[in-house]
């Protein structure tokens, strides 16, 4: 079988096209939705993710800043820009680009932003009204995820969904939004035995590990649809997901690429938040 390509760099680009309306309605009262990113340090992989958002963000009509500082910077700096960011009134959304170096505890400094402005949902309040189905925003990845199955139309209700990585920023809320969904869930992490057997089992197959390749073919069920989360990039430069592309996409139903899946898909449910964010400000 060959499996149907979900055009992650497509469909955020209908979804970035689709907040239009209400960036024109908010501009009519005065307010152009912002976004405020704080970035530490001189990471690679971080500076080309912000860089990434802000440009999307210009293109989408959404006002960006980002808001840089060396990798030594103190705690107590950058919570008092994250405080001067919660009170800016042209400041809609505000995020903190992770990861963080060592000296600097990520829980602290995410928990001081403003939950009404944590457009990337890690605050603790917003996880919190994820797993009780309360409305609060939901982290970009997870979001971007459900929207291509929906998009592509994967039957979710009643199937089993497996996603392999469990952390607080895809796979922990990607698991409750499909159980939302009714599908039944499966985590996998590293201390999972038996990965392969539980893999193939999976209609829904979620790749959020950071491994290159680790999902091969013969891991994928007849049939599946399988989303690959993961960026890694390789000794020649190239950036690879988590899933053997090459292999899988013989079995699988449908597959997702990298780059042009997932990451464009997070990008823009970030800025649907930014817009919601604005929205909200004005009531
Ligand atoms: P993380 O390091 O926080 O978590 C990785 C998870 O993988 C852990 O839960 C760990 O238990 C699990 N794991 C590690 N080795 C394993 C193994 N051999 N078998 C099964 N599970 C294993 O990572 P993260 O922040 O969730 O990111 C995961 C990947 O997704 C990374 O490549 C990251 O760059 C990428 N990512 C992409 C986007 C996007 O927009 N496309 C967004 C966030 C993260």
């Amino acid at each position: 079988m060959l499996a149907k390509i979900i055009d992650g760099k497509s469909l955020a680009a209908v979804v970035r096209a689709a907040q239009k309306s209400a960036i024109d309605s908010l501009a009519a009262r005065g307010i152009r939705p912002g976004l405020a990113a704080i970035l530490v340090g001189n990471d690679p992989a971080s500076r080309v993710y912000v860089r990434n958002k802000a440009r999307a963000c210009e293109e989408t009509g959404v006002r960006s800043e980002t808001h840089e500082f060396p990798d030594d910077v103190s705690e107590t700096v950058l919570l008092e820009r994250v405080l001067q960011l919660n009170a800016d009134p042209r400041v809609h959304g505000v995020l903190v680009q992770l990861p963080l170096p060592p000296h600097l505890d990520s829980s602290r400094v995410l928990a001081a932003i403003s939950p009404t402005k944590d457009v990337d949902g890690f605050h603790a309040a917003n996880l919190g009204a994820l797993l009780q189905g309360r409305p609060g925003f939901v982290p970009g990845t997870p979001a971007g995820v459900m929207r291509m199955l929906e998009h592509a139309g994967v039957p979710i209700a009643g199937r089993h969904a497996v996603i392999v990585g469990r952390s607080t920023i895809v796979g922990k809320p990607l698991a409750l939004l499909l159980l939302q969904k009714d599908a039944t869930v499966t985590i996998c992490h590293s201390k999972t035995a038996g990965l392969a057997t539980l893999t193939r089992s999976a209609d829904i197959l979620v790749a959020a590990v950071g491994r290159a390749k680790l999902i091969t073919g013969n891991m994928v069920k007849p049939g599946a649809c399988v989303i690959d989360v993961g960026i890694n990039r390789m000794a020649d430069g190239k950036l690879a997901g988590d899933v053997d592309f090459e292999s899988a996409k013989e079995t699988a139903g449908w597959i997702t690429l990298v780059p042009g899946g997932v990451g464009p898909m997070t990008v823009a449910m970030l800025i649907v938040n930014t817009v919601h964010a604005a929205e909200l400000s004005i009531g």
